[in-house]
């Protein structure tokens, strides 16, 4: 449940986003890696519980599910295993609202994350996407202009400033390439 907006928060507590947590690590992979002494799968598994088959998850949002477990596959190749969080209550009420985790209070701070279908979120996302588009494409813009400058420049040092500026806009136009800033 998320306050990303703070006072203006618009989260409408269908409890969606905390009942479809997912990795692509299977429980027994999480469990594993847990005894082991990862304090990620340690962390993941203190809040987090497997459903026993994915049909749970698809009957809770079968559009968001088919979505996710589809782009996990475009993207990497594996299968999407679904968690619900053992602190949602069965009014969709978060048991620790008030210490809840900062990935909790900060939902959906990855402009490109598949929300659950109908999350208030979801204008607020497309604008949040919108704006990392437009920085993409400002920074193809700079990558030309760095080129025309660097044609012109006679000195060392303002070529290496150049070749730093152009290496920061292909790395930002990079972090976006899985989500089509070539396009953009
Ligand atoms: S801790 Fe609370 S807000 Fe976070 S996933 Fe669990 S129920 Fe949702
Ligand atoms: S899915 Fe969206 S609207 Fe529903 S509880 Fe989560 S943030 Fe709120």
């Amino acid at each position: 449940m998320s306050d990303i907006l703070g006072e203006k928060n618009i989260c409408k507590k269908c409890g969606k986003c905390c009942r479809l947590i997912y990795s692509l690590k299977s429980y027994e992979e999480l469990y594993e890696e847990s005894k082991n002494g990862d304090s990620v799968a340690v962390n993941f598994l203190k809040l987090f519980v497997p459903y026993v088959s994915k049909k749970d998850a698809l009957d809770i949002d079968t559009a968001a599910v088919s979505a996710i477990c589809e782009y996990n596959k475009r993207m990497y190749g594996a299968d999407t295993h679904f968690y619900y969080c053992r602190h949602i209550d069965e009014n969709n009420l978060c048991k620790v609202y008030e210490r809840r985790p900062k990935f909790c209070r900060q939902y959906p701070k990855n402009e490109f994350i598949i929300l659950p279908q109908d999350c208030s979120y979801e204008g607020y996302s497309f604008m949040a996407r919108e704006k990392v588009k437009a920085k993409v494409r400002k920074a193809k813009e700079e990558l030309l202009d760095i080129k025309i400058m660097r044609m012109k420049a006679e000195d060392k040092g303002t070529i290496e400033r150049l070749n730093k500026m152009e290496t920061r806009c292909l790395q930002y136009i990079e972090k976006y390439k899985p989500f089509g800033s070539e396009d953009w």
